[in-house]
């Protein structure tokens, strides 16, 4: 299995892809928690990362490319994997496809091809999920922030999946439940 969750911020993405992630037994790979913890450590990487999420900006690609790379290098990604926030621009999506021809070309059987997951929800719906959800970075200016670099930088990834016909959108403003069994079906399509 390799899943993407995209969407916009608020969109349940994260709660998906847990779930999604425990039920078919793949990593849940998320970018914005494994960013989260290397802030928590002050590692490096989370001293550069720092400023940009708490200002809704997108952190530099050449940090989150090595940071991913990494992280789809261990053990436990080698059957399959769901990211979560990753890609969030072109670069990054045409970084995920590079990688992904060089492990077929090395691998000797395949784990699948790469399904793109678009939960759609208004935008309304998102600023009261993100206000309720009160995250460091969920203050309504950054929010209001995050849904714009959003919209510029990474909504232009549906069309992107949609032309190489790797997309599925998917309704997320339903109950958690309802969403969790249209994904199970759809990925095991
Ligand atoms: P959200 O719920 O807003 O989608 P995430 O946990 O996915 O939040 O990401 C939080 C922050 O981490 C983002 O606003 C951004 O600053 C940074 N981030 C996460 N993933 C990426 C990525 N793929 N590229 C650049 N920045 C990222």
């Amino acid at each position: 299995m390799r899943l993407i969750f995209l969407g916009p911020p608020g969109a349940g993405k994260g709660t998906q892809a847990a779930i999604i992630a425990a039920s078919f037994g793949v990593p849940h790979i998320s970018t914005g928690e494994i960013l989260r913890t290397h802030v928590g450590e002050e590692t490096d990487l989370g001293q550069k990362a720092k400023d940009y999420m708490a200002q809704g900006e997108l952190v530099p690609d050449q940090l989150i490319l090595d940071m991913v790379e990494h992280r789809l290098e261990e053990s436990d990604a080698q059957n399959g994997w769901i990211l979560d926030g990753f890609p969030r621009n072109i670069s990054q999506a045409d970084f995920v496809a590079a990688l992904i021809l060089k492990v077929d070309r090395e691998a000797k059987n395949s784990i699948g091809d790469l399904k793109v997951i678009n939960l759609d929800v208004p935008d309304q719906i998102l600023v009261e999920r993100l206000l309720a959800r009160g995250r460091k970075d969920d203050h309504e200016e950054v929010i209001r922030h995050r849904l714009q670099v959003y919209r510029e930088q990474t909504a232009p990834l549906i069309n992107y999946y949609l032309d190489r016909n790797q997309l599925q959108s998917i309704n997320g403003n339903r109950s958690m439940d309802e969403i969790t069994q249209e994904l199970k079906q759809v990925v095991s399509a």
